[in-house]
């Protein structure tokens, strides 16, 4: 897999989004930062993003996309998580959920792409429990068939974006097996409740409780029963964007960097001339390009129809490990302006710290590299 220059079209979309972002979404994120964004706000945000292309630049024309490439997306996204890991994150989980629905019922579609297109309506993806994280084998939230319908009863947790949630894709077991329903809170009813966390506040993060929620069958997504392949379908473009996530921080975390270690003087010099500094603003630089590097393959692979779980466990593991390393460098970097509230790098590094924990962890990334180098499960 070759790399590609960007074309000058892709260019020039990043650049126009780069520069509305520092206008319009920046300003926004600065006066919330660590407090929620109310949900009007941020839809006003996420109307405002669909204009420029998130979160349909993959999905079809015909089913109202851009129908771009999959680099152009993360080369937008990536500009959008240098910006806001918080709009970020609601963005991406509405670009899993188009990703998904061009695949589904055409009810479904019909009824709520266009919706999710304009970043009118919010959708997340609930898989874990309290006890069900990584082992997503074992969920015990349950669907039980009621003539042309689904009973829903369970309790999801740690779920992106849930309190700003109208739609729901939850991962339930069925009489055969693990199955993926779309539960619209309106129609169906769920209940959200905010957690705090260390970083990440001026989103949501929640815990919905489903509580007898009666869902027509044509609802599921994908085939009843054939819940892990949803799942591994949308892992792996779960996985590019939370890469594409670390990135964006890395990039914010070095440009912030960049900014002080020329400005900020000791000893009578700014202290990017010094050699210690300099091979950290080095290192920052070289963890940075890598891993967009490997995101930019795994994109490319992506655009070229080829299935690339493997890479997209390498390209996330790394992006995710390097941009808590990057960013603890840059408040290394700030000294003791870098710990304090008023600049941004104490956040990026709480950020940092919290991505490797969504979508699958390092650890379970490992395990997925080895067992598909050595044919071996390290897994129980
Ligand atoms: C901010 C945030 C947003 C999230 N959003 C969503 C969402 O939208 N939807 C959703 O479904 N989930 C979401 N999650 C949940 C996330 O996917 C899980 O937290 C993650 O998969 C890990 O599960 P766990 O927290 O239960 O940890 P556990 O699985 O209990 O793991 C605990 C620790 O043990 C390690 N570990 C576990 N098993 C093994 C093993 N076999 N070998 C070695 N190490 C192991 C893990 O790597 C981890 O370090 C979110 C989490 C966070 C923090």
């Amino acid at each position: 897999m070759t790399y590609r220059v960007p074309t000058e079209e892709q260019t020039l979309a990043v650049e126009s989004f780069r520069k509305f972002l520092l206008a319009e979404v920046r300003p926004v994120t600065h006066t919330y930062r660590d407090r929620f964004i109310p949900k009007a706000t941020m839809r006003e945000l996420t109307q405002r993003i669909a204009e420029f292309g998130l979160p349909g630049c993959t999905v079809p024309v015909e089913h109202g996309g851009m129908g771009w490439s999959y680099t152009t997306q993360g080369m937008l996204f990536e500009e959008l998580a240098a910006c806001s890991c918080d709009v970020a994150l609601c963005v991406m989980l509405n670009m899993g959920l188009a990703a998904m629905l061009p695949g589904a019922a055409p009810e479904l579609r019909e009824r709520y792409l266009p919706e999710m297109l304009a970043g009118r309506i919010f959708g997340t993806i609930g898989i874990r429990e309290l006890e069900i994280g990584s082992n997503v084998t074992e969920i015990t939230t349950r669907a039980v068939r009621d003539g042309d319908h689904f009973m829903v009863n369970g309790t999801k947790t740690g779920i992106t974006h849930g309190v700003y949630s109208d739609v729901f894709v939850c991962a339930v077991r069925t009489e055969k097996g693990l199955s993926h329903l779309l539960i619209d809170r309106e129609a169906h009813g769920y209940e959200t409740r905010n957690v705090g966390k260390i970083a990440l506040n001026a989103q949501s993060t929640a815990q919905i409780v489903i509580a007898d929620a009666r869902v027509p069958a044509t609802h599921l997504i994908g085939e009843e029963g054939e819940g892990l392949n949803t799942m591994k379908e949308f892992g792996e473009h779960a996985r590019t964007h939370l890469g594409v996530l670390s990135v964006g921080l890395m990039r914010a975390a070095l440009d912030e960097s960049i900014a002080y270690v020329t400005q900020h003087a000791q000893f009578g010099k700014v202290i990017a001339a010094r050699q210690l500094i300099a091979a950290k603003i080095a290192d920052m630089a070289i963890r940075t390009d890598a891993g967009r590097l490997l995101l930019q393959r795994m994109l490319g692979m992506m655009d070229a129809g080829l299935r690339c779980d493997v890479q997209a466990s390498i390209a996330m593991a790394f992006a995710a490990e390097a941009a808590v390393q990057v960013c603890r460098d840059a408040v290394q970097l700030h000294g003791a302006n870098g710990v304090t509230r008023e600049l941004d790098v104490e956040r990026l590094l709480r950020e940092a710290m919290a991505v490797p924990i969504l979508g699958g962890t390092p650890e379970i990334q490992q395990l997925a590299i080895a067992r598909a180098l050595t044919g071996v499960a390290a897994f129980d």
